[in-house]
């Protein structure tokens, strides 16, 4: 029998009135798992109409019992988080240890919010004019939507919901259905934790469901993360319907080698960052430049590394597992094949795996090539998969000039002993994270994650100040109590005094 894997709202699960469905499969196998409930435009707004319901009372509901709920949810989160990483690895295919920290850095969000309190505390000022007193506030926008990737089905929600509701938002997620189970185990957590219904709901589906979210009247913000094509729609057409939206994009990250850096630590840097989680992450490290004469050295070193690298199902002793699809598997492949043919060298390749894990498995395993030109597929276009591309250039401007002249500016690092060009690194690349020496270099939680160009449509970053920032906006409330006469009739425009 199918398990049927459906939306939620009012704190109950609801299998949708559409009928349709999509496969979702376990990629370590090749076997189908469940199907999940694909929404049709009425069950999209079933769902977002208990977002709205619940709004009202949830604003109104005290601070201090907010916060007791979200801290709560952590509570129970840091108890049961193994059952969460479980479910991730069987529908994305990531190692279980990676996607437990996965869980963990959105845990590390929900501990930001459970002290939120201190962000929403607003201004005041005495006697702005005679007897008049002047505050400002920051209020929850309403009802929000948050439209997330296959690639972290519980991190990048966590990047957003734990704040929205915190401050006093409802919320609708709308999960990849690649791999949505991670939602409704989030939502049965919430419920247990207390969370009144309505406050956080699960919309399963596609297109449908997530242009129901942009243009619902009730939906007021929307938080997307996923590729630029989507990004770029999701921005244009929520913010055209009078939305607040934040869209996070694909990436290119590059990672700059200088002829000064430690080659141990970068290699073991460019494996970690290339090849985790079968680089199906946004911060993963894909172009590697080489500058100077240190190439050679450093391909042989990421090499040997790569080599001893364990591909199999991700609940086994595994450093790598499959892909999330066969057809995501199959296009990554097809990089591999134009690089090959474009007259780059494959120096490892993943065509040839042996993984420990089911035949019908979704396998590629990790992949170096080298001598990559920037006309070459294999370098313009972001490939998330496991392919590392070596790219040889004489000086650092050079290497600048290569990102900055990319479209994309998510990520990007630097390995090098000298503080200066460190220094100037920092100061001069176009990317929103940095790294020096540090080749993921994702914010902390009470910092902002977010990149520049076309990894980020909207002026807010996610978590932190601005996360909070973008789930709230300002009032200012003007008073005066005593002597409440101000000179009878006057038409002219308030003077202060
Ligand atoms: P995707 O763009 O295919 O899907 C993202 C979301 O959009 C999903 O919920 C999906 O159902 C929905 N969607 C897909 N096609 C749509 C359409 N035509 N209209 C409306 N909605 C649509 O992305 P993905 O393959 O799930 O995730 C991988 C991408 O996400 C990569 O490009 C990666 O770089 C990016 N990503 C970026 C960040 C970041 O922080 N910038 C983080 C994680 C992932």
């Amino acid at each position: 029998m199918t398990t049927t894997i459906p939306h939620w709202f009012d704190n109950k699960p609801f299998s949708g009135t559409s009928g349709n469905t999509a496969p979702v499969t376990n990629p370590a196998s090749g076997a189908v798992k469940g199907e999940v409930a694909l929404a049709s435009v009425e069950d999209a707004r079933a769902v977002i109409d208990a977002a709205a319901a619940a709004f009202p009372a949830w604003r109104d509901t005290s601070l201090a019992k907010r916060t007791q709920i979200i801290f709560k949810f952590r509570e129970l989160l840091n108890e049961r988080k193994g059952e969460l990483a479980e479910i991730i690895t069987s529908e994305h295919g990531k190692v279980v240890s990676d996607a437990l920290g996965e869980v963990s850095r959105g845990q590390e969000v929900v501990e930001f919010a459970c002290g939120i309190a201190h962000l929403l505390k607003g201004g005041m000022t005495e006697n702005a004019s005679t007897n008049v007193d002047v505050s400002s506030l920051r209020q929850p926008v309403g009802p929000v939507g948050i439209i997330s990737p296959f690639n972290f089905p519980a991190m990048v929600p966590m990047w957003f919901f734990p704040i929205a509701i915190a401050a006093g938002n409802t919320v609708v997620l709308k999960p990849s259905e690649k791999d949505p189970t991670a939602a409704i185990w989030m939502a049965e957590l919430w419920a247990e934790a207390g969370l009144p219904a309505g406050v956080f709901n699960v919309l399963q589906g596609d297109k449908t469901s997530v242009d129901e979210l942009l243009t619902n009247p009730a939906v007021k913000a929307i938080s997307f993360v996923g590729s630029t094509p989507i990004a770029q729609y999701v921005y244009a057409t929520g913010t055209a319907h009078g939305k607040r939206v934040q869209a996070l994009g694909g990436a290119k990250n590059h990672a700059i080698v200088l002829p000064d850096a430690d080659l141990d630590l970068a290699a073991d840097a460019m494996v970690n960052a290339g090849f985790g989680s079968a680089g199906e992450r946004c911060m993963a490290i894909s172009a590697l430049v080489a500058v100077g004469d240190i190439a050679d050295e450093l391909v042989a070193k990421i090499k040997d590394r790569t080599d001893t690298l364990k591909i199999g199902d991700g609940t086994r002793d595994s450093d790598m597992g499959p892909l999330v699809t066969k057809v995501h598997r199959d296009k990554v492949a097809s990089y591999i094949d134009a690089g090959e043919n474009d007259g780059a060298t494959i120096v490892v390749d993943g065509r040839q795996v042996q993984a420990d894990g089911g035949a019908d498995g979704f396998w590629l395993g990790p992949t170096l090539i080298d001598h990559v030109t920037t006309d070459m597929s294999v370098y313009t276009d972001e490939i998330f998969g496991p392919v590392l591309s070596v790219i040889r250039v004489e000086s650092y401007d050079e290497a600048l000039e290569l990102i900055n002249s990319g479209p994309f500016g998510n990520g990007t690092a630097i390995f090098t002993n000298d503080g200066g060009a460190a220094r100037r690194f920092q100061n001069e690349v176009e990317v929103g994270m940095v790294g020096i020496n540090v080749p993921i270099p994702v914010p902390m939680a009470y910092y902002s994650f977010g990149g520049w160009k076309n990894s980020l449509f909207g002026d807010t970053h996610a978590h932190g100040a601005e996360g909070v920032h973008f789930f709230t906006r300002g009032k200012v409330v003007t008073t005066r109590w005593l002597d409440p006469s101000h000179g009878g009739l006057n038409l002219g425009f308030p003077q202060n005094n």
